[in-house]
């Protein structure tokens, strides 16, 4: 059987490499091959910035409430063809369909529809100074990048066009070589909506691709979703042309779980921070910190529910509630990571294993793992294993969990549980996270800013201000009198 070949997005079309140079994307769930893509070439890159300088020109000369009502029609389509959309997010990343039909599209159409909605309610200021007077305008950067990881394919490539096309940009984006379909699906939906060509243009293949965006003069901004040690080079790279960054990266978030927490909830939290989307979210509480007086019923019914609700198998069953890791490559690396835990003394409380399930015996599944008697300076403890893989610590002292839990070079999220009020805000505003969460774990609404502290990432995505990040201002002084010139 003949699978099918996707070519570059450009100019609002397909358009083929000159190479012929393609890569091959497979069913984390079956191993199987279930089609190619054709690599950007330099034909395609020089394309690629000639249709986003000309898609810039026009859809910069829209007024914004014309770019909003296209972006509206955008969304109306996604949700429209959620199911097809949130079955090509299954099918590329191996996540449950019970996870993709209700949220992956969901969440990057509540995005775009945020920020087309904020797209006519952006203002500059005036002011007068003396009886001169000076105004400023919040005027589009250009063309921007954007560069997205496999775990959230369509929502990462929504939740970074959104803002950036509501702010009157064109956009470059590439999305990972291991999900490379749904980014196209979402450029054809613009065209279908009546986004011009040229404005939201798809490039693809993987790190020299990408090496080439965050190094092109003509790109004005790079918005980058991925590891923090290729957030790094991204960054080095943009210094050349002194880009902008967005930089939304890996984390190790803990989780404080006190002595009068609802204890059931706090391991609804923390099997969702670790056993959602198969561990492969950048959010998530890898490290759960327990209060010592809870320490032994929290792990009690965590190692109940873990072993008896979690379903592994095919993921477009709609049962199934663990899909399959994103590569075989990654599912050995998370594997590897489990043997590091018991060698440096953590005990398995519950999975370990690769799985094979029956109806999915080819996937590259990993048994929901969670290691207890862990320290603070083991490897699963300290670096991040996007993988379905817990560890839970034991505290006994307020301030003394605080310090542990931000002992870290890394500062995406952090989450605490606990009835007393006062402790929750006064331990939530010590934690050095960009994102918290109080007795919750994990939701992110478009009008909520996200992003990272430390090595965790650099500027936001969602919420007002990161029409900020896709906007520069011009101050426009206005003389309303002679000048004065010793001249
Ligand atoms: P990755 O860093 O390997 O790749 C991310 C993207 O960068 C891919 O498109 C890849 O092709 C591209 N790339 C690779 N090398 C590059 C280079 N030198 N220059 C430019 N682009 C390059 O990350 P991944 O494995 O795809 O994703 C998993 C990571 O993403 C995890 O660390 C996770 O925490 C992080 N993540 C963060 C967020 C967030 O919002 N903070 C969200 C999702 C994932």
């Amino acid at each position: 059987m003949t699978t099918p070949v996707y070519e570059n997005f450009i100019n609002g079309h397909f358009l083929k490499n000159q190479t012929g140079d393609t890569f091959a994307v497979k069913n984390p769930a079956t191993d199987e091959v279930i089609y190619h893509v054709e690599i950007a070439d330099e034909f395609i890159q020089n394309a690629a910035i000639e249709s986003a300088k000309q898609g810039f020109a026009a859809w910069s000369a829209m007024t914004p409430i014309e770019r909003s009502r296209i972006l509206l029609k955008a969304v109306a389509i996604l949700r429209e063809r959620n199911d097809e959309l949130a079955k090509v997010e299954v099918l590329d990343t191996g996540k449950p369909w019970q996870e993709a039909e209700c949220v992956d599209v969901e969440t990057g159409a509540d995005v775009i529809e945020y920020f087309a909605g904020l797209a006519p309610a952006q203002v500059g200021q005036q002011q007068m100074v003396g009886n001169d007077f000076y105004y400023t305008r919040k005027e589009p950067l250009g063309i921007c990048a954007g560069i997205g990881a496999w775990n959230y394919p369509l929502q990462i490539a929504c939740w970074k066009s959104g803002p950036a096309l509501a702010a009157g940009n064109a956009v470059i984006f590439k999305p990972s070589e291991e999900t490379p379909l749904g980014a196209i699906k979402l450029a054809e939906i613009f065209i279908e909506a009546g986004v011009p060509a040229g404005v939201f243009n798809v490039v693809q293949g993987a790190a020299e691709v990408g090496q080439w965006l965050t190094a092109n003069p003509n790109i004005e901004k790079v918005s980058f979703t991925g590891e923090v040690g290729t957030g790094k080079k991204v960054m080095a790279s943009a210094a050349g042309s002194l880009k902008d960054v967005t930089m939304e990266l890996g984390g190790k978030s803990p989780l404080l779980v006190f002595d009068d927490a609802d204890v059931s909830q706090a391991v609804s939290a923390a099997m969702l921070g670790n056993f959602y989307t198969q561990g492969e979210i950048c959010t998530n509480c890898t490290r759960i910190y327990v209060h010592k007086n809870v320490y032994q019923q929290f792990i009690d019914e965590l190692k109940t529910r873990t072993e008896q609700n979690i379903i592994a198998g095919d993921p477009m069953d709609p049962e199934v509630n663990l899909g399959a890791l994103i590569s075989k490559k990654h599912q050995e690396l998370v594997l590897g990571y489990i043997d590091k835990g018991i060698q440096e003394g953590a005990t398995l409380l519950t999975g370990g294993k690769a799985l094979s399930p029956a109806s999915a015996p080819n996937g590259y599944f990993v048994e929901p793992t969670v290691f207890v008697d862990c320290n603070d300076d083991m490897t699963i403890v300290k670096e991040e294993i996007f993988g379905p893989v817990m560890s839970v610590l034991v505290f006994d002292d307020e301030d003394d969990v605080i310090q542990r839990a931000n002992d870290t070079h890394l500062g995406l999220a952090a989450g605490v549980f606990t009835k007393d009020i006062q402790r929750a805000h006064r331990v939530i505003h010590q934690l050095q996270a960009g994102i918290c969460w109080i007795n919750s774990y994990g939701n992110s609404p478009a009008e909520m800013p996200v992003g990272g502290y430390k090595q965790s990432g650099i500027g936001r995505e969602n919420g007002i201000e990161t029409l900020d990040h896709y906007t520069q201002t011009k101050s426009i002084y206005v003389g309303m009198s002679n000048i004065e010139s010793p001249f």
